[in-house]
């Protein structure tokens, strides 16, 4: 079996490098050791998280929203089993739907752990030790990654968790304390604080999403704590012990003075590190990075390897499917010899709470540490007619511009479907527009999206017009 291109992983970097690498003419396999396609995203990530997080969201809205629309319940419940089990039908949805693409697009697909014999030659082994041997003129690796943990915090995937079991957990816990302030924590902690489980975060850093401009994250943690989370930032975990049904996790605050909670679960989100385990990269002559254990790779996403590149959550950069998805993309066209291009600065970031938190560009902190003259427009969803409309008041727009050519530089925002929002700041600085670019695009009315508009107004002259 002799190809143009083998994928060894089917994540989003992996299975949208194998569709464009079809599309582009070349005879392409992939390679994927479970037994569904999609990898993380799909199987245990971005899409049953989603499930997760709008079904507890219909469920708190129906308990405290409704009242306030003139809408009465007579008797409100959860039926968890069928939450989890809806979920996987999404993804078994998803899934299966990217098995569909694969057989579109005319790609082979061969299940089982893919390894190095050499740089062309990948031996794909399956549960029962069968080995077959595939050749590929060239190889694109996109194994993914997989949750980091604490060397002093063992995880024993029932009491102490990672996302992968808190997607999956057979009942509400009654307190989830969470490790790690970041995307994931915060995503799967909304999704139990809004089903009624007390949520407690210990956070190492002084803010929440601490790599996000700061302003997003002071707001995400005012409307979070609404929503009955508790906060302990500037805390260092030191260990974690279960007795039966109760976990205790035990943290020094900043003074170093000891303190301990204790729960029912207690879910580790402190990151995620590459995984290359399988893979025999020594047999080519690939070394990882000690830090992060990512493959380096040059500006086309090569490896030190020639004819073997890189792409996604194994190599440097943002952990986003999106990203691993332009990558997958970039690698097919570089292989097909075309001159493909992506600006890493401009892929967003994204927290599906709600409010949504959504980001791209860059921080004011990164702004003020370039030296870079920058202006400031900001806009309130209080004063937005349409978020009044549907009760989503909390949060803002926030659009940075360069003080002199007012470029915009960045964009941040937390609010009603900021998620979606984000891609016009996308799409504007893309294009490099100014603030005032934007201003002159005409906008919806009554729409979220006029809040961007209002903060590029704010930005351009300080000349919003409804604050
Ligand atoms: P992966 O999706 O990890 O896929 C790698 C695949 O390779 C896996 O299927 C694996 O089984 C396979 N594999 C590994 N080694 C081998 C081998 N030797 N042989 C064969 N197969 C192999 N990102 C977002 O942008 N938006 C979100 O909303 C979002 N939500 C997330 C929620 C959670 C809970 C988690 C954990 C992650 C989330 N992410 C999100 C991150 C996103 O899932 C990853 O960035 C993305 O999946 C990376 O894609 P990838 O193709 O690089 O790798
Ligand atoms: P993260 O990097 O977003 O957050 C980890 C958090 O843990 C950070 O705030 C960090 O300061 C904190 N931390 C680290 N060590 C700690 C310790 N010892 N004690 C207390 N806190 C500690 O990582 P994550 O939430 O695990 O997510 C992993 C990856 O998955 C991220 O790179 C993210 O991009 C991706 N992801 C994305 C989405 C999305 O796009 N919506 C959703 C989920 C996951």
């Amino acid at each position: 079996m002799q190809y143009d291109v083998i994928v060894v992983g089917s994540g989003p970097g992996g299975y949208v490098a194998a569709i464009r690498c079809a599309q582009l003419g070349l005879k392409t396999a992939i390679v994927e050791k479970y037994n569904t396609l999609g990898g993380t995203c799909l199987n245990v990530g971005c899409i049953p998280s989603k499930a997760l997080l709008d079904s507890s969201e219909h469920y708190h809205n129906a308990a405290h929203a409704f009242e306030a629309h003139g809408i009465k319940l007579q008797k409100l419940g959860i039926d968890f089993g069928r939450m989890i089990k809806r979920k996987q039908e999404v993804v078994d949805a998803n899934t299966s739907g990217i098995t569909y693409l694969m057989k579109k697009n005319k790609i082979d697909v061969h299940q089982g752990v893919g390894s190095f014999k050499d740089k062309s030659t990948i031996v794909v082994t399956k549960g029962d030790s069968t080995a077959t041997e595939i050749t590929g003129k060239n190889v694109i690796i996109a194994t993914g990654s997989k949750p980091s943990s604490l060397p002093f915090l063992p995880i024993d995937k029932k009491r102490i968790i990672t996302s992968t079991e808190a997607l999956t957990l057979t009942e509400v816990p009654k307190h989830l304390i969470l490790i790690g302030g970041g995307v994931i924590g915060l995503e799967l902690g909304s999704v139990y604080a809004r089903l009624g489980a007390k949520v407690s975060v210990i956070e190492f850093m002084d803010g929440i999403i601490p790599t996000m401009d700061k302003a997003l994250g002071r707001e995400l943690q005012k409307v979070l704590k609404k929503l009955g989370m508790d906060f302990y930032l500037n805390h260092k975990v030191t260990g974690a012990s279960v007795k039966g049904k109760e976990v205790t996790v035990t943290f020094d605050n900043a003074k170093g003075e000891k303190q301990e909670l204790k729960g029912d679960y207690c879910m580790v989100a402190v990151g995620r590190v590459a995984y290359t385990d399988g893979l025999s990269l020594d047999k080519i002559g690939i070394t990882v990075e000690e830090r992060g254990r990512k493959i380096p790779v040059d500006e086309h996403l090569e490896t030190s390897v020639k004819g073997v590149y890189a792409i996604g959550d194994v190599i440097k950069g943002a952990m986003l499917a999106h990203k691993a998805e332009d990558e997958g993309t970039f690698v097919a066209e570089i292989i097909a010899g075309q001159k493909p291009h992506i600006n890493y600065n401009l892929i967003p970031g994204v927290v599906y709470t709600w409010p949504e938190v959504a980001a791209v560009g860059f921080t004011e902190e990164q702004l003020k540490e370039k030296g870079t003259k920058y202006k400031v427009g900001s806009f309130p969803f209080k004063a937005s007619g349409r978020a009044r409309a549907s009760g989503d008041l909390d949060g803002f727009v926030k659009v940075l511009a360069d003080a002199s050519t007012d470029e915009i530089l960045g964009v941040h925002m937390i609010g009603p479907r900021a998620a979606d929002m984000i891609a016009e700041a996308v799409i504007a600085m893309e294009f490099r527009a100014s603030a005032e670019d934007v201003t002159r695009a005409s906008h919806a009315h009554p729409t979220y999206t006029e809040a961007m508009r209002e903060a590029c107004l704010a930005a351009t002259e300080n000349r919003a017009i409804h604050i």
